[in-house]
């Protein structure tokens, strides 16, 4: 058996981020009075604790039953330290004040105020790890300085969950549909001129405007379709397919990169239909997440601009769309290759937010 705790962040809206904080201020509160009878009376034992300072923690600072139990349960480890009290950036929670709807992906916390209930946002490598979990234990409720997150604590049956060996990153583009950090390309060449040739077509059938044009039009669109849709399955397959086989995660830019690029390659734009890119991105999920595949988005910031081997960062880095060449160093190659070593790097770097 192993337990992993596995961070996600909650994105409250204002009440309940209010009632969080109040929850996580009285809960503080409360540790710290039970830290001051513990070290007065010299009593550390959980059960002595609880009947020292029980009743005092539901009424004076509003705890519920179970939280009162934890903030005791907290104050019972801090035996033996000499300095400090509690700082107020956390809650703790056992199984009883805290459930996890992983369809929804909300997580449903007992507060100072009652019951909540707060949405979580997650990326594909803690959904793995949490739909694989045995059983969620518990939790603690982390205050950052202007965000939420929940630490879950998550038991599984041995063997534990795979731990990926590094990350194949990919990079989105246009005329590779996808390349990853080996250097290997998965072409649209044949794609585009597809999507070309429909084009062209539509832009005849638009003209026209009759009755029949508008049912070709959509005819059209719907084999477009249909094609975009095999050509995404058939490179999902394949990248998810490297990954598990190598043993490693799989990365790549959040949307937010995705659309930046559709903006920066204003030439191709037209080529270009969003939804085949976040179709792709969709399969990817599905296919990772089935093959137990852990994929990671990362923050798309010069992926393409920074040199993999010195880290400079500069927009001179690109003399043209597909080539990068690096002036500090000179390192030298394919852009999309680079930008896709850079993206399985960063993965490596954020991957331990969702560790023990
Ligand atoms: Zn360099």
């Amino acid at each position: 058996m192993s337990l992993l705790s596995v961070k996600c962040k909650l994105i409250p809206d204002a009440s309940t981020a209010e009632k969080l904080s109040r929850t996580v201020n009285q809960f503080t509160q409360a540790c710290n009075y039970a830290l001051q009878v513990a070290r007065r009376d010299n009593v550390w034992n959980t059960f002595a604790l609880q009947r020292a300072v029980y009743r005092e923690l539901r009424e004076r600072f509003g705890l519920s039953a179970n939280l009162a139990v934890r903030a005791i349960a907290r104050v019972g480890k801090r035996k033996g330290h000499k300095v400090g009290g509690f700082k107020a950036t956390s809650v703790d929670y056992d199984q009883r004040i805290l459930s996890v709807n992983l369809d929804t992906e909300v997580v449903s916390l007992s507060t100072v105020d009652g019951r909540v209930k707060v949405p979580m946002r997650i990326a594909g490598y803690q959904r793995h790890l949490l739909r694989s979990a045995r059983s969620i234990q518990g939790g603690q409720l982390v205050r950052g300085r202007d965000s939420w997150y929940i630490h879950l604590w998550c038991e599984y049956d041995d063997p534990p969950p795979i731990t990926p060996k590094g990350f194949l990153g990919v990079d989105l583009g246009i005329v590779n549909i996808a390349t990853d950090s080996d250097g290997e390309t998965y072409s649209g060449k044949h794609l585009n001129s597809v999507r070309h040739r429909y084009r062209r077509l539509r832009r005849k059938l638009q003209k026209k405007g009759t009755k029949s044009a508008k049912r070709l039009l959509k005819k059209l669109s719907g084999k477009e379709h249909r094609f975009a849709n095999d050509v995404n399955h058939r490179i999902s397959k394949r990248l998810v397919v490297k990954a598990q086989r190598t043993g490693r995660g799989l990365a790549l830019e959040d949307l937010r990169g995705i659309r930046e690029r559709v903006r920066l390659r204003k030439p191709q734009r037209a080529t270009l239909h969003s939804w085949a890119f976040r179709d792709l991105v969709r399969k990817l999920q599905y296919k990772a997440e089935r093959a137990g595949v852990p994929l990671v988005f990362v923050d798309p910031r010069n992926t393409s601009r920074q040199c993999p081997a010195c880290g400079h960062t500069d927009k001179a880095n690109r003399p043209t769309q597909a080539l990068f060449r690096c002036v500090v160093c000179g390192y030298s190659g394919l852009a999309d290759h680079f930008a896709a070593v850079n993206i399985g790097r960063r993965a490596a770097v954020i991957q331990p937010n969702a560790g023990a």
